[in-house]
């Protein structure tokens, strides 16, 4: 471990990892001074938590307090192309991102790192749990809990498994994942990067401290996740849908049969595995995807294979993700309302058959000017009714309205009880607004409560 006895260090955005990191710092006995553009009203809570020792430069930067560090800890809330961490760099100050600092202190504790575009929460949480049955695991990183609080809270692990965002891994320089996974790499962030090609370079740092003992899994069908990852110097192993492979983890594709989906761990040189997906929290194509990804991080750091399918069995899923919030009158209530854009609405109600009408489905809120017609092929067959509700009601009904029924419904109370009404035994009322909430709500969570709220007092 780093010693920071005496050092200056500078800690740079005061949300949860910058505050988990200026806590270590300053516990290691370094001069730490924490600094944000913020100042103290809108931080608020967050500055309690901080040691009376730490020096507080908020509501703007010093450039003094970049140029005169040993060390600039940034939060991933920080570009690194920010002028005063580039000036600093260019002095010679070493310039880490929170997860660098934290790994320092872990020792070879195994890590288990996952990135990706989209399913970064749920394929950690999952992997997490399926380590948890044999091992003390921490899970954590960009989904809930600081790597930092691992350090701080001195708890024993046997083992991390940690979400990185590509801003927290253009932080990184030694950080080493013994698995590393990344799940897909699709155009994202593009306010804080050039091109694509700079968000995936930030993602492929992830590889580039790999030694040839570790593993590296990625998605196959995805060319830009393939590269990435075939580049390091560690085992590449790949999953995706089709024929397994060795090295793989594969499923068949189609519709998953009465026992759930055949997921196949084809390990280097043994006899495949089959593994059983049937757990309502890990619906669709796109949680295949992401069971397909945890089985292999996690029977390739050793998990035995009952305990990965008492795992995927147990998994409760992840909040406002395709979350079954209650269930009466033979109509189950799914909370899908982290599907603040068209993408996410398209693969949540992928994951319901075809076949026949049987989604109640309500959309709307604070649209983002994408268009709604890719949902058109997936209203066939699938829809039953649309309620619309927030600012983007009248552009939800002029692009999807010839589909389905179509009600307005003015708020999310108004759209419940009409589901209510109109849904049956064996229909599924889902909320996936492919909107923001703020017209309506503080935000996605805030909106998933409602829901869960109302759709209890419905199903009951
Ligand atoms: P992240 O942490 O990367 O945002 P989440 O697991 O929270 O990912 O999932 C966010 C949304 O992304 C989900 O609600 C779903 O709509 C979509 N999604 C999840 N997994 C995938 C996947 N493997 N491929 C494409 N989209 C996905």
């Amino acid at each position: 471990a780093p010693d920071l006895k005496g050092t200056r260090v500078t800690v740079v955005g005061l949300a949860k990892s910058g505050v988990a990191a200026a806590r270590l710092c300053a516990r290691e006995g370094a001069r730490v001074t924490v600094t944000d553009r913020r100042g103290e009203a809108e931080l608020g809570g967050a500055l309690a938590a901080l040691p009376a020792s730490v020096t507080r430069h908020l509501g703007g930067h010093d450039p003094a307090d970049f140029t005169g560090a040993e060390l600039v800890v940034a939060s991933p809330g920080v570009p690194l192309a920010n002028p005063e961490i580039q000036e600093a760099r260019r002095r010679g100050v070493a310039v880490w991102g929170e997860v660098e600092l934290a790994a320092r202190f872990l020792g070879g504790l195994p890590i288990v790192g996952i990135t990706g575009t989209n399913g970064k929460s749920t394929t950690t949480a999952l992997t997490g749990a399926l380590l948890a049955r044999d091992r003390r695991t921490f899970v954590g990183g960009n989904l809930g809990t600081p790597l930092s609080e691992l350090v701080l809270s001195g708890e024993p692990a046997d083992a991390a498994v940690v979400e990185l965002s590509s801003f927290q891994l253009e932080g990184i320089e030694r950080f080493r994942a013994r698995v590393a996974a990344v799940l897909n790499v699709t155009p994202d962030h593009l306010d804080r990067y050039p091109d694509v090609d700079a968000y995936a370079a930030a993602k492929a740092r992830l590889f580039a401290t790999q030694q040839p003992d570790d593993v590296a899994v990625a998605n196959a069908r995805d060319p830009r996740a393939l590269a990435m990852a075939g580049a390091s110097r560690a085992d590449l192993h790949t999953f995706g849908f089709g024929a397994p492979t060795p090295a793989s983890a594969r499923d068949e594709g189609g519709e998953p049969g009465p026992e759930g989906t055949a997921i196949w761990f084809t390990p280097r040189g043994r006899a495949p595995e089959r593994y059983q997906l049937r757990n309502r929290a890990l619906r669709g194509r796109h949680n295949r995807e992401n069971a397909m990804a945890a089985v292999l991080c996690a029977r390739l750091m050793g998990v035995p294979g009952e305990a990965v399918q008492a795992g995927l069995d147990a998994f409760p899923g992840l909040h406002h993700r395709l979350e079954l919030v209650a269930e009466g009158r033979g109509v189950e209530w799914v909370n899908d309302s982290k599907a603040t854009n068209v993408d996410s609405t398209f693969v949540g109600l992928a994951a319901f058959p075809s076949g026949a009408p049987r989604v109640v489905l309500i959309m709307g809120g604070r649209g983002k000017k994408a268009p709604y017609a890719p949902l058109r092929p997936l209203f066939g067959g699938r829809v039953k009714a649309l309620l619309t509700i927030g600012e983007d009601a009248p552009a939800i009904e002029r692009e999807l309205g010839d589909l389905a029924p179509t009600e307005p419904c003015g708020d999310l109370a108004d759209a419940v009880r009409r589901a209510a009404v109109l849904s049956g035994p064996g229909d599924v009322v889902l909320l996936s607004p492919a909107c923001a909430s703020y017209d309506q709500f503080a935000n996605y969570e805030e909106r998933g409560e409602a829901f869960r709220r109302l759709a209890t007092e419905q199903a009951r």
